[in-house]
């Protein structure tokens, strides 16, 4: 196949930069996806700066694909050639262990092969993410999307949206609950989208005072600053769920105090480092605290599909592949609003 352009950090301190690799030819379970858009998660951020530890460089990043088939293999059945088409954080598991038959292949006991970082099993070397022109990935791996949503918008649904989408299902969030979001960011914007979808009262917290309006306009009935412990006081023992999306190190203490009775807490950011939790935040009154990894392919499309019958995108700021360094130094001052999504018509 011919070179396929990308963007790729070669070290943990080096900017993206421009890069060309091989992708591997459509096999009969494949599809190519030509790229018309990928979003930007702060995931993409610590894995290229190393910061969990493990990232194979050169590394290109980006798991919130979506673009138009250009090729399929004899046995497709799925999908046709000119069709719109997404692909999230995973691309291979094997199919066959307890978590896959169940849905869940991001926790395949053989091993999920993510979309970037992982070792391709067609090629032996790496996969490589959507910061790049097109990507070719076997079908069972391929989520249809709305040709009635914006298709720019729709990209974080592929990670930011299933990431908030699975644990909130998971923990039947719905009417006559109080819960909480944690951070206003890529994935907590859409947190608060689906809260308010799924007939929750929605609290968001926030440590920026200027992201009060917006947080409301996405669906927040109430925002309170983080950093005024007058105010988060009010709220103890009052939540029967809280997501918390913070990409950095935290007290999680203070969010576990707001909890009522069996009320649950669910880590989906990672940041870096451990986070203190005292055992007192737990066992009275009989908190649960928790996590979640993305989500599986069934309800990956569950998700997007919900999407497309309630209009939910996300909001986005669209930028050109050359901004990428620039973006993320932008998200490190939390200054997202709420997801960077790059247009691949200017990688050329
Ligand atoms: P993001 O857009 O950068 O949002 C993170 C938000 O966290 C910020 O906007 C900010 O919100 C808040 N924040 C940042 N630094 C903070 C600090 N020091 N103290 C308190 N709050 C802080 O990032 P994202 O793309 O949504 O990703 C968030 C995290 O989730 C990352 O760690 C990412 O790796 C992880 N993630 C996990 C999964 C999973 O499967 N579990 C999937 C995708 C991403 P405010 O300005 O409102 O305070
Ligand atoms: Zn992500």
């Amino acid at each position: 196949m011919p070179a396929t352009k990308a963007y790729a950090a070669h070290s943990a301190s080096s900017p993206l930069a421009p890069f060309s690799f091989e992708r591997r030819d459509p096999k009969s379970t494949d599809v190519q996806i030509d790229i018309l858009f990928c979003g930007v998660c702060h995931s993409d951020l610590h894995t290229v700066r190393d910061e969990w530890g493990g990232t194979k460089f050169p590394c290109v990043p980006g798991h919130e694909i979506v673009g138009r088939i250009t090729k399929i293999g004899r046995e497709v059945k799925k999908f046709c050639e000119g069709e719109l088409a997404a692909v999230g954080c995973l691309v291979d598991s094997d199919h066959t262990c307890e978590n896959c038959r169940e849905g869940l292949e991001q926790f395949c006991q053989g091993g999920a092969t993510f979309t970037y970082n992982s070792v391709d099993k067609h090629t032996d070397g790496l996969t490589y993410g959507g910061y790049s022109k097109s990507i070719v990935v076997d079908e069972s791996f391929v989520l249809r999307i709305s040709d009635k949503l914006d298709l720019a918008a729709t990209a974080p649904l592929l990670c930011a949206g299933i990431t908030t989408y699975s644990p909130m299902r998971k923990w039947k969030v719905g009417k006559g609950q109080k819960i909480g979001v944690v951070g206003l960011g890529g994935l907590g914007h859409m947190a608060v989208k689906f809260g308010a979808a799924f007939g929750a009262r929605v609290v968001l917290f926030t440590t920026s005072p200027g992201k009060t309006e917006d947080a409301k306009r996405v669906g927040a009935h109430e925002v309170v600053l983080s950093r005024d412990e007058n105010e988060m006081k009010k709220h103890a023992n009052s939540f029967d769920f809280i997501i918390d999306t913070v990409s950095a190190k935290h007290d999680l203490n203070a969010y576990m105090a707001l909890l009522k009775r069996d009320g649950v807490m669910t880590l989906v950011g990672v940041p870096p480092e451990p986070v203190p939790l005292e055992a007192f935040s737990l066992i009275a009154p009989r908190r649960i605290l928790t996590g979640s990894l993305i989500g599986g392919v069934p309800e990956t499309q569950e998700m997007l599909d919900f999407c497309a019958e309630h209009g939910i995108t996300s909001d986005i700021e669209m930028i050109s592949i050359d901004k990428i360094n620039e973006a993320y130094e932008r998200m490190l001052k939390s200054d997202v609003k709420y997801r960077f999504v790059i247009d691949m018509a200017s990688l050329s």
